[in-house]
């Protein structure tokens, strides 16, 4: 079978090989693969500055963002031959640490987490992969190709799921804005899940884009093309950080209003120094009751929330994500950004 795949550490590895089908230890569910969407991370991966390779191995197949329809499963699974699934990303540690073993792999305290297509297990990047039945979600038959998003959208109802328990701290809290900053997939997918909740959203961009305005437009989301700073005076009860733009986490920190929230979704690279007034930051937290947190990868119940999410969207509002196809022979081409890309994903129809 084809695969798509990297060394780690390696930049300009990247390739199409021909493997063994996977093997029955990697799950008792074959699944074909449909479509697999490509994001930072994989770029980070094929740029030979994040992912680890199986134990003993140099290659890893790569994709995390997966969409396929099950071949084989044992009765009585959750899953059977037809269906439409994404594979779950993360598999617990094998200590297991307190969260793993309550299924919250996502909050993995040891680090010894697996990831598919990340860490030390080959991805769905292949024209079949297995997996194990517990693993696996399924989706919408009537969302067709968008259902390559549910990855994604897991990362983002599991944001919304702790900034809401956050939330909670105050049985008053009850949040009237958001704002988002970054508007690639995530940011776009976070002021869905806002607007969904009735919240008046707010959406900072780093350059004009007529497509994404008009995304936005459609949600009913003000869409802003300017600084932080410009936007100075405006203190959102929720702000979802999702460019990973170490200036605008600089200034994201401390811009809530008063009992808001800062989440922390986009992922940066080190190495960027930036001047902190810590006296004013820590002032604003303070006075202001202000939580700032982090959060990263989904759990299953955030598989399902994502589920829900797409479900009650608009079919062509998420098909209008999907901004660029390349077919498994030119895969590589994902890898480079254009500027009008929004979700780019591989082709394995
Ligand atoms: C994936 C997450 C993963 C994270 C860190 C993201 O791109 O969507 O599932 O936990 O990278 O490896």
């Amino acid at each position: 079978m084809r695969a798509l795949t990297v060394a780690p550490g390696v930049a300009g590895s990247a390739r199409v090989e021909d493997l063994p089908d996977p093997p029955p230890s990697d799950g008792a569910v074959l699944v074909r693969t449909l479509a697999l969407g490509v994001c930072g991370t994989d770029r980070e991966i094929a740029a030979g500055r994040y992912g680890w390779p199986p134990p003993g191995r140099q290659r890893l197949v790569i994709g995390h963002e997966s969409l396929g329809q099950v071949q084989e499963a044992p009765a009585g699974c959750g899953v059977k031959a037809g269906d439409l699934v994404v594979g779950i990303v993360r598999r617990p540690d094998p200590v297991p640490c307190p969260a793993c073993a309550v299924g919250e792999w996502d909050m993995c305290r040891n680090g010894r987490y697996t990831e598919r297509g990340i860490k030390e297990r080959n991805g769905f990047g292949s024209e079949l992969f297995r997996t194990e039945p517990g693993f696996l979600v399924k989706v919408d038959p009537a969302l067709g190709i968008a259902g390559v998003l549910l990855e994604p959208t897991s990362v983002v109802a599991k944001a919304w799921d702790h900034t809401e328990r956050i939330g909670r701290r105050s049985r008053s809290w009850q949040p009237k804005t958001l704002l988002v900053t970054g508007a690639g997939p995530v940011g776009l997918l976070a002021a869905l899940m806002g607007a969904q909740r009735g919240l008046e959203v707010h959406v900072l961009d780093h350059r004009d884009n007529l497509h994404k305005r008009r995304l936005f437009d459609a949600l009913g989301a003000a869409y802003h093309v300017e600084s932080l700073r410009q936007l100075d005076g405006f203190a959102p009860d929720i702000l979802m950080e999702c460019s990973g733009a170490p200036s605008v986490v600089r200034e994201a920190l401390g811009r809530a209003a008063a009992g808001g929230i800062v989440c922390l979704v986009g992922v940066t690279d080190p190495g960027h120094d930036f001047d902190i007034d810590v006296g004013a930051f820590n002032r604003a937290m303070v006075l202001g009751n202000e939580t700032v947190f982090g959060t990263v990868n989904a759990n299953r119940a955030h598989y399902e929330m994502a589920a829900e999410t797409l479900a009650r969207a608009d079919k062509a509002w998420l098909d209008g994500l999907i901004s660029r196809r390349e077919p498994v022979e030119q895969w590589t081409r994902s890898l480079a950004r254009q500027p009008d890309d929004i979700k780019v994903i591989i082709d394995f129809s």
